[in-house]
């Protein structure tokens, strides 16, 4: 695991508050973290000692849906709500190794995701960055980051992955999800990774997480039901197999080590507009 950043913050980061896109890239093994990012993982990992699972598998479905988007239809266009750090393999690398005029837009509103995240996203002139707040659609298109950039009349692939687990319900994560699709044109994708309560043996894994991430620095990470999940992809026909744990959906080969529970807790699925 690579050594973490320590003790030479910036002024624009706060290290007295943790952010998720640290926690994420702490969780992952990268050195973009600092001591109040790593006591979030540090403290769930007291309930969930595979905790790390959680962001690995999260991050594979990311490349995989982002694999099959690009090779199996001819969507060239990528709006990633919630891009984080950057890290091994961003959405745009993968897309464009396969896709090479495709275009991808990330969003995000992490200060440090913002000062210096953007400029390793933002690599090419078919790769922009758009610094606005993901629960609000109508922000996030009328973005001249998004909207001068994208043709939102043609199809769009739409990422949210391990980005709305981190919305409160008052925040009406269905009614924004909604207001996405609405926007989007016919035979648009929708990618959704979220942190799941199983209901059932292992759901009291899933809600011992919940609490200790709602109680830590970062403040925030809702295990959601199946039910609530499913409500995020409103009117949009599932992709075989529909919502299910990431590491099942279409991974790369069977799996030949054991799985822990924690891989039951994080769901993936993409649904199509018609
Ligand atoms: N999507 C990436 C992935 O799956 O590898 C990163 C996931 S990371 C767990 C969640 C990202 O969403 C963080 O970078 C965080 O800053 C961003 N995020 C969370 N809430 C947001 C909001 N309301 N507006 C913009 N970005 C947000």
């Amino acid at each position: 695991m690579a050594q973490p950043t320590e003790g030479r913050a910036p002024a624009y980061i706060d290290t007295s508050k943790a952010s998720i896109a640290r926690v994420y890239d702490y969780a992952l093994g990268g050195k973009d973290n600092y001591e109040v990012d790593r006591e979030t993982i540090e403290r769930v990992r007291k309930v969930a000692p595979e905790v790390n699972q959680l962001a690995i598998d999260n991050r594979a479905f990311l490349i995989r849906a982002s694999r099959f988007i690009a090779t199996q239809t001819s969507i060239t266009q990528f709006l990633d709500c919630g891009s984080g750090l950057p890290t091994a393999e961003n959405t745009h690398q993968v897309v464009q190794r396969l896709q090479p005029e495709a275009r991808v837009v990330y969003v995000d509103n992490d200060p440090t995701v913002i000062a210096h995240g953007r400029a390793l996203l933002e690599d090419n002139e078919l790769t922009h960055f758009s610094a606005a707040d993901i629960r609000d659609p109508q922000a996030v298109f009328s973005d001249p980051a998004v909207d001068g950039f994208l043709d939102l009349d043609q199809p769009v692939a739409l990422f949210q992955i391990g980005t709305i687990h981190h919305f409160e319900d008052s925040d009406r994560p269905q009614k924004i999800m909604a207001d996405y699709v609405e926007r989007l044109a016919p035979g648009s994708m929708v990618a959704i990774a979220h942190f799941f309560d199983p209901e059932n043996a292992d759901s009291d894994l899933a809600r011992r997480m919940e609490q200790v991430f709602v109680h830590s620095p970062m403040g925030s990470g809702r295990f959601r039901t199946m039910a609530e999940i499913q409500g995020l992809f409103p009117g949009l026909e599932m992709v075989d197999p529909g919502v299910v744990p990431c590491y099942r959906w279409w991974p790369d080969g069977p799996q030949l080590g054991p799985e822990d529970a924690v891989q039951r807790c994080i769901v993936g699925g993409v649904g199509i507009k018609k």
